[in-house]
């Protein structure tokens, strides 16, 4: 098994060459939070399986929900066409989505959600009556990540996964990212009066009339390191959008269904967005599916005579596939019926306790927790915030020694990223916490 992965696979985001003299750890079956290898050998799952497993595995009610569609359909078209699952979930996604939203438009995954996201921005403008076919450009923050294809990748900030395609991509605006502890103005919150937000202002004010949408992952920066944005920040970026009359686009792939706690982030400022992305923990990390959902408004300005041409030209094979849609349903049902939001509250706060500790080690710079996400920064030098060298490798490694006691998880460069499923015991968030917090001793010196 291990000589067929290394000689047929080719793996996503790794370095193939270290990958092909390394022992390749090869996942089996599932269960809980638990993983088990082909060995036997478990592992908790300490990033949902990347951030979407949020019920853990084999949850019964998913896996019945999933068979009994089975039975009845795999696939179906949505072009033209309509399954029930589909109709299904989207009257219920509407009906607990942030105020506002009421259309839902499938796809299969993040990076297609925030990709038909920027074309429905975008065509909007051109052609609904209110639109401003001047306004075709995005505003985005540096550190974002919104996905890999190449509509996402341009309303990107991440340099390492991004500036290798820049001739590929079309032109976006980037606004300061609000990494306070790296702060790029040199302040600290509460006292710096948002200075970030001032120059996203002066951007908004100057471009107002050629932008047609902010993009924005509320409240936390996933793949850049889990980096946060101080309280109140949200909610300004929202007033500012309504004041230079651009779209705002909430990209909930990585936070939505729960993982700060709320089963959408943009709740926790009480903001509603023009339009949302979802992908990752939408089916509970059972099967590949996305949904952009719109204000009316927006899909008002995509209606039109047939030879208007104003048709949203956009849809994959698997949008809106049954299968995909009965976990979904299924998902949300668990979420109601096990009130997973209200039992994950003490898991969030059981989390940062343990997390106390973390901070006495001497080279973590940083820990940032926004409900069940969390980043640990290391740092060659806490004092002055250097980082290590990108050739030490410290995540790699620290992650590698976590393998060896039984806990899966993956770093962002020298972020080491926690994400359990929501379902996870409080005595296997201790294990999690423990093993994580040995192997950053162990590897770095407590
Ligand atoms: C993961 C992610 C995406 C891309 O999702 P894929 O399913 O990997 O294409 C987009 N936006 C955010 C915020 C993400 O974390």
């Amino acid at each position: 098994m291990e000589i067929d992965d290394r000689k047929y696979v080719w793996h996503p985001f790794t370095q193939m060459q270290d990958y092909e003299k390394e022992e390749p750890l090869i996942i089996e079956s599932g269960n809980g939070c638990i993983l088990t290898d082909i060995y036997g050998n478990e592992y908790i799952d300490g990033v949902s399986s990347l951030w979407t497993n949020v019920h853990g595995h084999r949850k019964k009610a998913l896996d019945i929900a999933v068979k009994k569609q089975l039975d009845k359909i795999a696939h179906s078209t949505l072009l033209g066409l309509s399954n029930v699952p589909a109709i299904r979930y989207a009257k219920k996604i509407v009906e607990i989505a942030p105020k506002g939203l009421t259309r839902v438009f499938y796809s299969d995954s993040g990076s297609t959600a925030v990709e038909i996201a920027l074309k429905i921005a975008f065509q909007y403008q051109q052609q609904a009556e209110d639109g401003n076919p001047e306004k075709k450009k995005f505003i985005s923050l540096h550190n974002s990540y919104h996905g890999d294809t190449i509509g996402s990748v341009s309303v990107g900030g991440i340099d390492l996964f991004h500036s290798m395609y820049k001739h590929l991509l079309f032109e976006s605006i980037k606004a300061e990212s609000p990494y306070c502890y790296r702060c790029a103005f040199g302040k600290s919150y509460p006292g710096c009066n948002f200075e970030c937000l001032s120059g996203l202002e002066e951007i908004m004010s100057t471009h107002a009339n050629e932008v047609t949408a902010m993009v924005i992952e509320p409240l936390v920066q996933g793949a850049s390191g889990m980096l946060l944005q101080p309280p109140g920040y949200l909610k300004k970026v929202r007033e500012l959008c309504d004041r230079y009359n651009i779209f705002m686009i909430a990209d909930e792939v990585a936070v939505g269904f729960g993982k700060t706690g709320k089963m959408f982030t943009c709740e926790h400022e009480d903001v509603a967005p023009d339009i949302m992305t979802l992908a990752k923990g939408i089916s509970g990390g059972y099967l590949p599916l996305a949904a952009t959902l719109t204000t009316e408004k927006i899909y008002k300005g995509f209606l039109g005579k047939y030879e208007e041409f104003k048709t949203f030209f956009h849809g994959h094979t698997y949008t809106g596939n049954p299968l995909a849609c009965a976990a979904a349903l299924a998902s949300l049902k668990i979420f109601e019926e096990e009130k997973v939001l209200d039992k994950l509250q003490a898991k969030i706060e059981h989390f940062k306790q343990r997390l106390q500790s973390f901070k006495a080690l001497d080279n973590v710079g940083d820990v940032r927790q926004c409900g069940i996400m969390v980043g640990i920064e290391l740092v060659a030098d806490k004092d002055t915030k250097e980082p290590f060298s990108t050739g030490k490798r410290i995540g790699q490694r620290v992650i590698k020694e976590a393998r060896k006691h039984g806990l899966i998880i993956r770093p962002l460069g020298d972020v080491i990223v926690l994400m359990p499923p929501l379902s996870i015991s409080i005595d296997e968030l201790d294990r999690l916490c423990d093993i994580t917090y040995e192997a950053i001793s162990l590897l770095i010196g407590g």
